[in-house]
């Protein structure tokens, strides 16, 4: 078993070939990527191909599926590494593993058999989700009483699908997506959707504009097309009208897996910051010698400490909900760590004083990135909301 505090030896390897990853094939890149012009470019193919040599990709597939069948907590741990080295390659990473852990679950056995090998297989696999639309974002979150607008008819043996999901990380890259769609019109989205099963290439279903982003670049985020789209029946996930029940039974940790991710960013900025307040001397001494300066990058690690300790918390009770899990760890340790990081942005940029604001220092390129997890995975304020909505029932 797991133990929260320590590593363990499994992980530690795990660990140490992550870095490595970072260390030799993200960090020389990521600048780099970063800066082209079209978000389609700033994608590699070569690091996930790389990550797939490694066994990183994989990781989260058991291990009859050819991975290591990582738990949440030691997830969550490589997915901070990950974004250490560059928050786009993270998210690439984490939404695949992330997928792999849900589809193990909630898949039956004929789905597994199509679907796992596969993915394992293909060194270009990575997985998508598709929730939000235009018209439907924080609502997921909050529990409004409305339906999505990406609807399904019934046909003879399956459904048919027509609508528009954005925002999707992965959206134009993915090999195969969990997709909600509203299969009852008169219900909300909670008790009328379901979630389907979908593979590139299936007929009726096309990627439309690859979102232009601030930050986050290395990852691509693009809209997905349904345009009677036909879904056959064996690609219902559960049950029909229960695809909601789906993630918050077998995607718990996803909150804290987003909060992995940001807090990775966090570091970075934390670390650059540090090695800036060594290096820079004004006033007759170096920054870090300055009463001020040292405080603040205490309290910066402070806001590291506690935001990993809730992130791998959330995890922990993730794996054994039976010894405690409650739903607020399922909104809040993102939020907390989503918030330190805008706190930590900030505070680096100052500290750097004009240099943070040149391009060459890479602080700006963190704190683009470290603005993205304000609102993915759910804006922080809907968060909050969601977490008082399970405190407060009446
Ligand atoms: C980088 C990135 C990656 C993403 N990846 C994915 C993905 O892979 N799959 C996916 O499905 N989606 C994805 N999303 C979408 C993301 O989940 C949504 O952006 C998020 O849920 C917020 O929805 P919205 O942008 O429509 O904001 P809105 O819902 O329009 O919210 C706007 C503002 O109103 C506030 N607000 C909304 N409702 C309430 C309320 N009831 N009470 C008080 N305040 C409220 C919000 O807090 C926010 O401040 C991604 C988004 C980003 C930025």
């Amino acid at each position: 078993m797991n133990d929260m505090f320590v590593l363990n030896a499994d992980q530690q390897a795990i660990l140490d070939t992550v870095r490595r990853f970072v260390d030799e094939e993200v960090r020389p890149r990521s600048a780099m990527l970063d800066s082209r012009q079209n978000p389609e470019d700033c994608f590699s193919w070569e690091l996930v191909e790389k990550a797939h040599e490694l066994g990183i990709r994989t990781m989260t597939l058991a291990e009859k599926w050819g991975g290591l069948g990582l738990d949440s907590l030691t997830t969550a741990m490589v997915v901070e590494e990950l974004a250490i080295g560059d928050m786009g390659v993270a998210v690439v990473m984490a939404q695949t593993f992330k997928i792999a852990q849900l589809m193990q679950q909630a898949f039956n056995e004929e789905q597994q058999m199509r679907v796992l090998p596969a993915i394992a297989r293909n060194p270009r696999s990575v997985l998508a989700i598709g929730m939000s639309e235009p018209g439907n974002g924080s609502d997921k979150h909050t529990n409004q009483p409305v339906p999505f607008q990406t609807g399904a008819e019934r046909t003879r043996g399956g459904w048919i699908v027509n609508g528009i999901k954005h925002f999707i990380s992965n959206g134009n890259r993915a090999s195969h997506y969990l997709v909600m769609v509203q299969t009852d019109r008169q219900k909300t989205m909670a008790n009328g959707s379901t979630c389907f099963l979908l593979e590139r290439g299936h007929p009726g279903f096309t990627i439309g504009r690859i979102h232009e982003k601030m930050g986050e670049r290395l990852a691509n985020n693009a809209e997905l097309i349904f345009q009677d789209c036909v879904m056959p029946d064996e690609n219902v996930v559960g049950e029909v009208n229960k695809g909601s029940e789906i993630f918050a039974r077998f995607s718990p940790q996803s909150n804290a897996y987003a909060g992995a991710t940001v807090l990775g960013v966090a570091v970075a900025l934390h670390r650059k910051a540090v090695e800036w307040a060594k290096l820079r001397v004004q006033g007759g001494k170096r920054l870090v010698e300055h009463d001020g300066i040292r405080a603040q990058l205490a309290e910066m690690r402070m806001l590291i400490d506690a935001s990993r300790s809730y992130i791998h918390r959330a995890c922990w009770f993730a794996d054994r909900p039976q010894l405690g899990w409650d739903k607020t760890l399922g909104a809040l340790p993102k939020a907390m760590a989503a918030q330190s990081a805008w706190k930590i942005a900030t505070w680096c940029l100052e500290i750097h004083g004009g240099h943070g604001y040149m391009k060459e220092t890479g602080v700006e390129k963190l704190v683009r990135d470290a603005a993205a997890f304000l609102h993915s995975d759910g804006v922080n304020r809907t968060l909050f909301l969601k977490a008082a909505n399970s405190m407060f029932r009446d």
